[in-house]
């Protein structure tokens, strides 16, 4: 395959150049970090997973209006994507404590909350990604108060829709991160939903057991990653039931075997 233009390196993902102008192809790393890097590992057949996962949530989320970076899946491990300008503000919603919320106000996890939170954390990896509020982020200029509005409002919606969706298939959704990008018609900005939505930036709890099935298996050291993603993937019916799931991704099976 040709060597194409990397345009930046995350934790959990690559982007390159895409095919034509204001596109990029998003490519799905086994690589898991949590705890701002400080823990890393990797998770076999995650990123495979979560680029089918995130296929999948991201097209339903446009079946419902949701605007997203999203154009198609090009095989295991890349889709193809809008570039966009990223508003580097990591949205956090949450229906239930767990996490960070727990730890800082005390809340013991798996408490409902009377109501949706929305929480915005800025994207800067070297002071760990600290708390603001919307006044913070009307005074760095980091967004307008009209994408602001925007991005709430897409969140709630994204919530909403999720929330049922994983309800139908008896997880609960406990929260989760977004981020969002601009893109530009003219002289005109318009915000989109960007980077991904699986189980890396979700919490999705059992219904009946509350067995996690999501990155806290990592975080926490409980094992079984790849079964929970799996079992996440298999409900959403992205799974051929009772089939063979051991050989995701050929890209590997095929270097694994020396070919
Ligand atoms: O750690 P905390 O409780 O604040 O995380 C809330 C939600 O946001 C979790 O679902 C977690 O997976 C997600 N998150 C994320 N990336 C981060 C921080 C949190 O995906 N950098």
């Amino acid at each position: 395959m040709a060597r194409r233009r990397q345009i930046y390196e995350g934790k959990a993902k690559i982007l390159y150049e895409g095919p034509e102008p204001g596109t990029l192809i998003q490519y799905f790393k086994d690589d898991a970090t949590a705890f701002n890097a400080q823990k890393k590992g990797t998770i076999n057949g995650k990123g495979v997973l979560n680029n089918r996962i995130s296929e999948h949530v991201f097209t339903m989320l446009d079946h419902i209006g949701v605007p997203t970076h999203f154009i198609r899946r090009l095989n295991m491990r890349e889709q193809l994507i809008r570039q966009v300008e990223i508003v580097p503000i990591e949205v956090v919603v949450r229906n239930v404590a767990a996490g960070s919320l727990s730890k800082r106000l005390g809340i013991e996890e798996g408490v409902k909350l009377p109501r949706t939170i929305i929480e915005y954390y800025y994207k800067d990896d070297a002071l760990g990604d600290p708390m603001v509020t919307d006044e913070h982020i009307a005074c760095f200029g980091w967004a307008s108060q009209e994408e602001m509005h925007d991005i709430a409002d897409l969140a709630i919606r994204v919530n909403d829709f999720l929330s049922g969706m994983f309800a139908a298939i008896g997880i609960r959704l406990v929260d989760f991160k977004l981020e969002f990008g601009r893109v530009w018609d003219n002289d005109f900005g318009r915000i989109i939903l960007a980077d991904e939505i699986s189980p890396d930036g979700c919490r999705l709890w059992d219904m009946a057991t509350n067995e996690k099935l999501d990155k806290d298996r990592f975080r926490r050291d409980l094992g079984g990653e790849v079964e929970a993603y799996q079992e996440v993937a298999r409900r959403l019916g992205l799974l051929p039931e009772g089939g063979d799931t051991a050989v995701l991704d050929l890209e590997e099976h095929r270097k694994s075997r020396g070919k």
